[in-house]
């Protein structure tokens, strides 16, 4: 299986090959800024199934956090493409930079419902915790 995707201006590619990766969506507030109001869909790649094609993406990691998230984003649009987590190995990338968002099956949990908002609807019967999942 190969997903392509990038930036909204283009100035960034990227490819995912192997199994088609799973993941979820997310209701934190920083998710929150950076996807309009709504819930983040992401997906979780192995660090060998993702390959930037074009480009080279700026980085952002908040200076007053103990251990930030780094924040992989264009430097021409400002378009955010994936996250790096300390102690996660794999990348998540955002299922909206996804040239085709359609294949990918659909988020299989949703984390740090704690900060969602009260007008946020979570998908029925989805498996959905307050923070992060307990055993990762
Ligand atoms: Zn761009
Ligand atoms: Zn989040």
């Amino acid at each position: 299986m190969t997903l392509e995707g990038g930036c909204y201006c283009g100035a960034l590619r990227y490819r995912i090959e192997g199994p088609m990766p799973r993941g979820g969506l997310c209701y934190c507030r920083a998710c929150q800024h950076a996807s309009g109001g709504g819930p983040n869909a992401f997906a979780l790649v192995a660090p060998d199934s993702f390959t930037w094609t074009k480009g080279t993406a700026s980085q952002f990691a908040r200076p007053d956090l103990p251990a930030p998230v780094i924040r992989e984003f264009c430097p021409d649009c400002g378009t955010q493409v994936t996250t790096l987590r300390p102690g996660q190995t794999k990348r998540i990338v955002k299922i909206g930079t996804l040239d085709r968002a359609q294949d990918w099956p659909g988020p299989g949990f949703a984390i740090f419902t704690a900060e969602k908002a009260p007008w946020h609807a979570l998908p029925p019967d989805l498996p959905a915790f307050e923070g992060l999942p307990p055993s990762r």
